[in-house]
C-alpha cells in the first residue's frame, strides 16, 4: 500500500501513528491541486476499516465495502450546496453525530472545502467542536484556512500539506502520462501543484501560457506590436494573462535570487531567456503593475480590459528597451 500521493508520505505517517488517539477535529490545509482531498478520503477510508494496514483500508472488510459503495452509515461528507455550506447542513451533521453507531469504531465527518462554511454554519460547527461528541472525528479540508474563523481553527489540529519538490512533481506527472516537455510549464502556471497542473494541461491552458511567454519574449526583444499582442491576449482572457505573468515573474525572481544555481527552479526555455533579459528591479516593477492590474480586475467596476492588457504589453516592451 502506498500513500495517496508520493509527497504525502511523511505527513501520512505522522497522522496515522495517532490512529488510536486521533484529535476530535483535524484541519488539512494547503494550496489547491496538491491532493488534500485524496489524502482526506484515504484517511477516512483507513479509519473506517476494521483491518487497516499502515492506516490504509484493507478493501475487503464490510466497512470497506460499504464505504467504497458510498453507503457507510457512520460516515458523513459535507460539501457546499450551491456555493456555501449552510447551517441546515450542520443541523443534519449534529443529528448524524447523535445517532447510534452501526459499527464498532468511529464516526467520521468530512467537511470540504471548509472555507465554504458560511458564518452561521461555522458558528454552529464551532459549538459542536467545543463539546465534541464521543467517538466522532471531524476532518476539515481547506485551501484557504485563513478564511476560517480563528475560533474554529483553534479547535482543530492543523496539518499543512505542502507543494511537492519540483522533481518529485515532475516524476509523478510523467507517471500519469504527461509528456516531458509539457510537465514543467504546466507546473509553473499551477504554482507547483501537480494535480492542478494536469487540469491546466487538459484545458489547453499550458499551450496558451507558452504562447504568452513567447509573446513577452518578443516584446522584450522589440519584435511585435504591443497593441496587436494585447489583442491576442484578450482571446486568452485578461484574468489568466495577469495570473500567469505574476506566476512567471515570481518564479523568475526566485530563480534570480537563488543565483541560478537552484535546480529546483528549472525553467522552460522562453522563461530562461526572459530572465536573462531583465534584472530583478525591472521584474519587480512589472510585478507591481500586474498586481495593480489584478486589483482593477477584481474591483467590479466596468473595465476596459483591452486597455489594461495594452498597458501590460507596452510595459514589457519598455522593460526590454531599458537594457
Ligand atoms: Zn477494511
Amino acid at each position: 500500500m502506498t500513500v495517496p500521493l508520493p509527497w504525502q508520505e511523511s505527513l501520512w505517517r505522522q497522522i496515522v501513528v495517532r490512529r488510536h488517539a486521533m484529535p476530535h477535529a483535524v484541519l488539512l490545509s494547503g494550496p489547491q491541486g496538491i491532493g488534500k482531498q485524496r489524502f482526506a478520503r484515504q484517511l477516512v477510508a483507513g479509519l473506517l476499516c476494521h483491518a487497516p494496514q499502515d492506516g490504509h483500508p484493507c478493501g475487503e472488510c464490510r466497512p470497506c465495502h460499504l464505504h467504497a459503495s458510498g453507503n457507510h452509515p457512520d460516515f458523513l461528507a459535507v460539501a457546499p450546496e450551491k456555493r456555501s455550506i449552510v447551517v441546515d447542513q450542520i443541523r443534519e451533521l449534529i443529528e448524524f453525530t447523535v445517532l447510534t453507531r452501526h459499527f464498532e469504531g468511529l464516526k467520521l465527518v468530512l467537511i470540504s472545502p471548509a472555507e465554504a462554511l458560511n458564518r452561521h454554519a461555522a458558528n454552529s460547527l464551532l459549538k459542536v467542536l467545543e463539546e465534541p461528541p464521543a467517538e466522532c472525528i471531524f476532518i476539515l479540508v481547506s485551501h484557504a484556512a485563513g478564511r476560517l474563523p480563528a475560533t474554529l481553527r483553534s479547535r482543530c489540529q492543523q496539518f499543512q500539506l505542502m507543494v511537492p519538490a519540483t522533481e518529485m512533481a515532475l516524476v509523478w506527472m510523467r507517471e500519469q502520462g504527461c509528456a516531458e516537455a509539457e510537465a514543467l510549464p504546466a507546473l509553473e502556471i499551477a504554482e507547483g501543484s501537480p494535480i492542478r497542473a494536469l487540469e491546466m494541461l487538459e484545458n489547453d491552458r499550458v499551450a496558451q501560457y507558452q504562447e504568452l511567454l513567447k509573446d513577452i519574449l518578443g516584446l522584450i526583444k522589440g519584435q511585435g506590436d504591443p497593441i496587436l499582442v494585447a489583442r491576442e491576449w484578450q482571446a486568452i482572457g485578461g484574468e489568466w494573462v495577469v495570473r500567469w505573468m505574476l506566476a512567471a515573474i515570481a518564479r523568475l525572481g526566485r530563480h534570480l535570487l537563488a543565483g541560478r544555481r537552484n535546480e529546483e527552479l528549472e525553467l522552460v526555455p522562453a522563461m530562461q531567456k526572459i530572465g536573462e533579459a531583465l534584472d530583478l528591479a525591472r521584474m519587480l516593477t512589472l510585478y507591481q503593475l500586474c498586481l495593480d492590474t489584478r486589483r482593477l480586475q477584481a474591483a467590479a467596476i466596468t473595465l476596459n480590459e483591452p486597455l489594461l492588457l495594452e498597458g501590460l504589453a507596452i510595459a514589457w516592451a519598455e522593460a526590454g528597451k531599458l537594457r
